[in-house]
């Protein structure tokens, strides 16, 4: 197994996503912004090493990469997952929640794959997942600003993939449909029955239903699958 770096990897998504690494022998990084306890609990449970960083701030990204490569010596897979969520009427977002949402969802995945790539491609291989949503395939209602740069995502991906493939590099998105974690906090326990209600397989998403396809791309078996967008929904919002 060789190496990977996960962001967000204090919570949720990216929390189990170090769990799936690690445990099948993956020599493992991951990013953590606010939850220093989490982030150290995990690392002590997992042999994965936590590292701080705000993946919007391009220093801090540049900072914590250096220390990621320090500890790995080099980087197979990323996953670019850190990412935040908020509900709001379109007229109602500020240009500080535009600026925010776009500059951890969108910009962050630009800066940790602009650190990491050149060893990716330097070594002719790598695999960059970056972790999208439902709602950048098809918009949310009061949810604009985080579907666009979810969208943006796609695009990001798309246009990535098609100029690092004959570098060995794939590039791919994995889009979560309604997953339990913490982002959801904010829906009440009705509107969560709703949800796995309109899920076509009956239930909520769960972090491993993710972190088993983020592990099924970043094999290296999976080297003809780039550019893809890849639905992790249980047939919701399609
Ligand atoms: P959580 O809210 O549970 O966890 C979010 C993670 O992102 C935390 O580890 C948090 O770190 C990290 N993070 C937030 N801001 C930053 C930042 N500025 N810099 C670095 N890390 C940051 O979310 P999920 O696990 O649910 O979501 C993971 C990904 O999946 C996100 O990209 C999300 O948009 C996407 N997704 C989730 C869905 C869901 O239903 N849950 C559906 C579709 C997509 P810390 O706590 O240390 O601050």
């Amino acid at each position: 197994m060789g190496t990977a770096l996960i962001t967000g990897g204090s919570r949720g998504i990216g929390a189990q996503t170090v769990r799936a690494f690690a445990k099948k022998g993956w020599r493992t990084a991951f990013f953590y912004h606010t939850s220093e306890a989490a982030a150290q609990a995990l690392a002590a449970q997992t042999g994965a090493v936590a590292i701080r960083c705000d993946v919007s701030d391009s220093q801090s990204v540049k900072q914590a990469c250096a220390e990621a490569l320090r500890v790995l010596s080099h980087i197979d897979v990323l996953v670019n997952n850190a990412g935040i969520a908020q509900q709001k009427l379109f007229t109602d977002i500020t240009d500080d929640d535009w600026q925010r949402m776009l500059g951890v969802n969108l910009s962050g995945a630009f800066y940790v794959s602009r650190e990491v790539l050149p060893g990716m491609i330097s070594r002719r291989y790598g695999r960059i997942i970056n972790v999208g949503s439902i709602w950048g395939q098809v918009g949310a209602s009061c949810e604009v600003h985080y579907s666009a740069a979810k969208a943006g995502l796609i695009g990001l991906t798309k246009g990535l993939a098609k100029e690092v493939a004959p570098s060995g590099v794939t590039v791919n998105c994995i889009c979560p449909g309604v997953i339990e974690t913490d982002m959801l906090g904010s829906f009440s326990p009705d509107d969560l029955a709703v949800l796995a209600d309109e899920t076509p397989v009956g239930r909520l998403g769960t972090p491993e239903d993710v972190a088993e396809a983020i592990l099924w791309l970043a094999d290296e078996k999976s080297a003809f699958v780039t550019g893809q967008v890849v639905g992790v929904n249980g047939g919701f919002g399609e």
